[in-house]
């Protein structure tokens, strides 16, 4: 018997393995793929992930791997200056391909304990009142306490429990690929730059290490998406849109992608969880969708990993779907918007200049800038102070910063006042007695997911709200 079983060893996945077992959680990742991918998506991570890393005091790995570039200022291709005031000490984001990201957080995770089964399909899952079974690709089965998919979206745990994922089939779809070209790299650059001026969704860039990274529109949804296409129809397709296909060759890798957008009816049926694209997909515009499953982890894992430890108040995993769902579905409006601005049609081309006029204004570049960089989300706890359910930047303390006492992974009580105490919550809340001059409250209560779940400086008043996230005291 496994506490946990993680079905996909992607980003979400390795992500979620790695938080629980901070947590002390016995964790197995089962991940089809015999080896890691070499198919590059996502190119970077926005600023709440650049944090949700420095919190788990992964950032130096990930930076010494990456680049950095000012976060923000960008909206559906529409580029204006970084708002001055952004809520965060990150103030960009990290550019780096998927592949690096994959391997860092599975290594992070193999580091941290976590066993990963590589070659290997979860087939089936079904569910008692003691645990979940998964039936294996190999025919053998593995017991667990709790189970969560993050295989992904066209995820088989999703389908095996029978969760609806309504939304749009795609409609439009791309080329993508990594090849050898011949042409000389200024006159690709040119050329690039003509089409994208009417053509958002046409690039092809040096991938920055070594060779070119094509995207180009398909002409149509193939049946079988997960086939990939051949060079000869990237060949085509360039010529279509370029007059020549930059002699293109030698692919690395091909694949396609769509732009279907759906979001999974529940994240939960009883022991079985769903996380990442498992239970959301959109296009890729924005580059929001690693991030999001990044975080949802980041919100689950604990959660979890009380429940398994026993000392979860009863509702408090359903605060998973309940907090991180809407996020997902402002996520999937936001592509929604920007399909629109990038499309040449003469309307949606009027409402871009409107945008693009809108966005001189520094609180609605600043309003989008935080949307993309997930840094504005703030959860349902109530009414209350403005802090109350968002999660706080970084501060500095007397004794160094904010996010590298976080690292453990525990709940964090902030107090200016020096007269509060986490009596009975001590093996689960740490209490950091320090004052910062960022800080504009006299003590604030932080879940492990860097979420304020009280603010006030009464000390009756916050052992009413602590058992709300940490239980029943000792
Ligand atoms: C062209 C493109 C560009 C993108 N750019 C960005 C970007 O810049 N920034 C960003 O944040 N996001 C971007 N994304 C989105 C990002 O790639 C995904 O959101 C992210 O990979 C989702 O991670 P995941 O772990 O949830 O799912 P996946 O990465 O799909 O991982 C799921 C894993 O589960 C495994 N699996 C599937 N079924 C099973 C099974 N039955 N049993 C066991 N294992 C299974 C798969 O092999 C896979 O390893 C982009 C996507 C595309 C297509």
């Amino acid at each position: 018997m496994v506490d946990v079983v993680i079905a996909g060893g992607g980003p979400t996945g390795m992500m979620l393995a790695g938080e629980l077992r901070l947590n002390g959680v016995d964790v197995l990742v089962v991940e089809q793929d015999p080896e890691p991918k070499k198919l590059v998506r996502s190119l970077g991570l926005h600023v709440r992930s650049v944090e949700v890393l420095d919190q788990r005091g992964l950032l130096g790995r990930f930076l010494a791997a990456g680049k950095q570039y000012p976060a923000g200022g960008s909206f559906a291709g529409i580029v204006k200056p970084v708002p001055e005031r952004l809520d965060t000490a990150h103030r960009y984001i990290i550019g780096l391909p998927q592949t690096v990201t994959d391997r860092l957080l599975e290594e992070h995770a193999a580091d941290s304990g976590a066993r990963i089964r590589r070659g290997c399909a979860v087939v089936g899952v079904s569910e008692d009142d003691d645990g979940v079974t998964a039936a294996l690709a190999d025919g053998t089965e593995v017991r667990a306490r709790y189970l969560v998919g993050c295989d992904g979206g066209r995820s088989t745990v999703r389908k095996l429990l029978g969760i609806g994922f309504p939304g749009e089939a795609a409609q439009t779809e791309w080329l993508l690929g990594e090849m050898e070209a011949t042409e000389a790299p200024e006159k690709i650059a040119a050329a690039v730059a003509e089409i994208r001026k009417t053509q958002l969704g046409f690039g092809l860039g040096p991938t920055g290490y070594g060779g070119w990274r094509v995207v180009v529109p398909a002409g149509r949804v193939a049946e079988d998406r997960a086939a990939p296409p051949t060079l000869e129809e990237v060949k085509e397709r360039l010529t279509l849109f370029a007059a020549t296909d930059f002699g293109v060759h030698s692919p690395r890798w091909l694949s396609r992608f769509g732009d279907a957008t759906r979001l999974a009816d529940r994240y939960r049926v009883g022991r079985v969880l769903l996380a990442g694209d498992a239970a959301h997909v959109h296009p890729p515009l924005g580059g929001q969708g690693l991030s999001l499953g990044i975080q949802d982890s980041f919100n689950l894992g604990w959660k979890l990993a009380a429940a398994v430890a026993g000392w979860a108040p009863n509702d408090l995993l359903d605060t998973y779907e309940i907090e991180r769902r809407p996020v997902a579905a402002e996520v999937l409006d936001l592509t929604r918007a920007q399909a629109v601005l990038i499309s040449t049609e003469p309307g949606p081309q009027a409402v871009r200049r409107l945008f693009a006029q809108l966005m001189d204004f520094e609180d609605v570049n600043r309003f989008l800038t935080e949307r993309i960089m997930a840094t504005g989300i703030r959860y349902d706890f109530g009414a209350g102070h403005a802090l109350l359910g968002r999660r706080l930047r970084d501060v500095h303390l007397k004794r160094g910063r904010l996010y590298e006492l976080m690292r453990e992974g525990r709940g964090l009580l902030l107090d200016q006042t020096g007269n509060l105490a986490v009596d009975g919550w001590s093996d689960r809340v740490d209490l950091v007695t320090d004052v910062s001059e960022e800080l504009d409250a006299p003590a604030v209560l932080l879940r492990p997911d860097g979420h304020v779940a009280w603010v006030g400086d009464d000390q009756r008043n916050l052992v009413d709200h602590l058992p709300r996230w940490f239980g029943d005291p000792n």
